[in-house]
């Protein structure tokens, strides 16, 4: 499949198109590219130049894609086991210098790791593999080689069962790479046990990207013991049960998801907080549109000192904002009414199309029309096991505040 460096082909691009690549991008547009020197299959590796015939790296070719080039080194590297298996080393190097105790953690975030269309998630011993580029799926066996190489694991399971594999013309699968997996496993994260089915499950594991900020979340909950918290999106309880334990007098976890909610109580139970914890299948939406309208001559009584919003991506693409927007709104609103004046809001959002700051103004418009003043007691960001590079957008997505009531 690998042709030696010399006889690579070279995808030229037009000029002004090399600072990108330059600063770290590994992307190359359609769009961006002048010309192919000779005819290249989908997935093989290219080599790019500018206009003035400046090597910038090399990468996989895919027309299929809108994003024609995935670049992997601005080195003249050859692409093989060695090369992942350094990658993956570096990356791994990351993860025990930010988050030495975590046993669980995403060892490679593509681009956020230099392996545009790669990501590996680690389950103790366990790993689970997405190729969401055409480069990458056809190179799985070495990524497979590089892995046990690194790290040794038991299983390897592939949950390529995205629908955005369409993008690079490829099918959804899912299946064991490598090794065997017992059917489901009971991991911890910060000394809770949580169960993950990383083969059957619906959303495979945990939210990884969330593991430092449930720290931060119980730092909050043991300055305010007692509290009573809603975890809303509450997926499998992540925030709830981190929550209770920190001491949480009550905690009463919701989400639209059956599924989700039955892995949430198993996982209360399991970690003994059980007894603190209430579960209800629910649209969050509808949910606090009932606690936020009173009977008649009744003003709602404060029910919860503490309200976690983690809500999925309300966008898709680029157009679907202002809607995500006016979601964002709704349940901040809703949020801040419900809360009693030295409440805390802890509100996260997982869009990339949707900014730090228009997220911060879109919750200013709701204590504005809720009529209340926020303090911000704390900033959350993505753990560090999903890098921030800065000169690649896209690799930021995830933010979050914690809000108190001033006024
Ligand atoms: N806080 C979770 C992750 C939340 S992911 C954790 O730390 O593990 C988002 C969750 O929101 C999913 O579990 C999904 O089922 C749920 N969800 C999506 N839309 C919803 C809605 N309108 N009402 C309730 N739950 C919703």
């Amino acid at each position: 499949m690998e042709t030696t460096q010399e006889t690579l082909p070279t995808v030229v691009l037009k000029p002004g198109e090399a600072d990108r690549l330059i600063a770290g991008h590994p992307w190359v547009y359609a769009g961006a590219v002048l010309r192919v020197t000779q005819t290249v299959a989908d997935g093989d590796v290219v080599q790019v130049k500018d206009h003035r015939h400046r090597f910038l790296g090399v990468g996989f070719y895919n027309a299929r894609s809108r994003i024609h080039v995935r670049v992997l080194s601005p080195d003249r590297v050859p692409i093989d086991v060695r090369f992942f298996a350094e990658r993956i080393r570096a990356a791994l190097a990351l993860r025990r210098r930010y988050l030495p105790a975590a046993t669980c953690f995403r060892v490679v975030n593509a681009e956020s790791d230099f392996l545009s269309g790669l990501m590996v998630d680690k389950y103790e011993e366990n790993l689970v593999v997405q190729t969401s580029a055409l480069g990458m799926d056809q190179r799985k066996p070495m990524i497979v080689e590089a892995l046990r190489s690194v790290l040794n694991p038991k299983a390897i399971v592939e949950r390529n069962d995205i629908a955005a594999r369409k993008f690079e013309g490829l099918p959804e699968v899912r299946g064991i790479l490598w090794g065997d997996l017992p059917g489901e496993l009971t991991v911890e994260l910060h000394g809770l046990k949580f169960t993950v089915d990383l083969l059957g499950g619906h959303k495979t594991g945990l939210y990884l990207d969330q593991q430092t900020n449930y720290s931060q979340l119980a730092e909050l909950i043991s300055q305010r013991p007692g509290a009573r918290v809603a975890d809303c999106f509450s997926f499998s309880g992540g925030f709830g049960l981190h929550a209770a334990r920190a001491g949480a007098a009550r905690v009463h976890l919701i989400d639209q998801s059956e599924e989700a909610l039955a892995a949430a109580h198993r996982h209360a139970e399991m970690n003994s907080l059980a007894e603190r914890c209430s579960f209800e299948v629910a649209n969050v939406f509808d949910w606090l549109k009932a606690q936020t309208t009173p009977a008649p001559q009744t003003t709602p009584a404060a029910r919860y000192d503490v309200i976690v919003l983690d809500p999925p991506s309300f966008t898709r693409n680029r157009a679907a904002v202002p809607e995500a927007l006016r979601g964002y709104k709704e349940i901040h609103l809703r949020a801040l009414r419900l809360l009693p004046p030295d409440g805390l809001l802890v509100t996260f959002c997982c869009s990339h199309h949707v900014d730090a700051r228009t997220f911060l103004d879109v919750i200013l418009s709701a204590a504005f029309d809720s009529r209340r003043v926020v303090r911000r007691v704390a900033t959350f960001g993505q753990a560090p096991d999903h890098p921030v590079i800065p000169s690649i957008p896209e690799t930021e997505y995830l933010k979050g505040y914690a809000l108190e009531l001033a006024r």
